[in-house]
């Protein structure tokens, strides 16, 4: 006798989000699998990443206004309530979506995760300077540590040895090896912004600090045209 009502029981599929929110889709296990990549930065898996989002903006039925990239990760805006605003569907659709377009492209099996963040209409530019604050950071440790890696470091060392150091620290360590880290390519800094504009989708890879009043302005043409 087979028991009645399991395939009823996804007790979390009713859970619903309101917009606008965001959908981080963030890498599993990509620092294993970029081991032997071009090191701090690898151009072509950047490339990826944002053909990855901006195939999800295209083709997906989906309608994020915006998506900003850094690193491994994609932030998606929504103004709108896909799937009436289904927790799980949109989590695991804009996951398994994103990680198979990267899939296709890197000819080998990658994973995402992705996880919903509801922000209120006056938040959403603070989301945006936060995550390009957290690609900053992300950045100079990169140069960091890749420099100390370079000369010989253990992983394990440069990274102990990266903990005991500020920020203008590294700076000032990276300079006297001759990396500016003002001169770096802006993308490697402030990430990638993939838009709808009137004339199509639009890819930014050379961002204003969005804590500037050219980044505000910059964020809220973008809000502004969706609305
Ligand atoms: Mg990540």
């Amino acid at each position: 006798m087979i028991r009645r009502g399991c395939r009823n029981g996804a007790i979390y599929s009713e859970l619903r989000v309101r917009s606008p929110f965001f959908i981080r889709v963030d890498g599993r296990g990509f620092g294993r699998m970029l081991r032997d990549s071009r090191k701090p930065y690898d151009p072509g898996f950047a490339r990826l990443v944002v053909s990855a989002a901006r195939a999800f903006m295209e083709g997906s039925g989906l309608a994020p206004i915006l998506a900003y990239t850094f690193s491994d990760e994609v932030n998606l805006l929504f103004l709108d309530e896909p799937f009436r605003g289904r927790l799980e569907k949109l989590d695991s659709v804009t996951a398994s979506y994103i990680s198979s377009s990267l899939s296709v492209s890197l000819g080998r099996v990658v994973s995402m995760d992705a996880r919903v963040i509801p922000v209120c209409r006056e938040e959403i530019l603070s989301y945006l300077q936060e995550s390009q604050a957290e690609a900053w950071r992300n950045h100079v440790f990169s140069y960091g540590f890749y420099a100390l890696v370079g000369e010989g470091k253990s992983h394990a060392d440069a990274m102990e040895s990266l903990r005991n150091m500020r920020e203008s620290d590294i700076h000032e360590m990276l300079f006297k090896r001759g990396v500016n880290l003002a001169r770096t390519p802006a993308w490697e800094r402030r990430g990638v912004m993939i838009y709808r504009s009137s004339s199509g989708i639009v890819e930014d890879w050379d961002l204003p600090l969005f804590t500037t009043d050219d980044g505000r302005r910059f964020v809220e043409e973008i809000l502004s045209a969706a609305e």
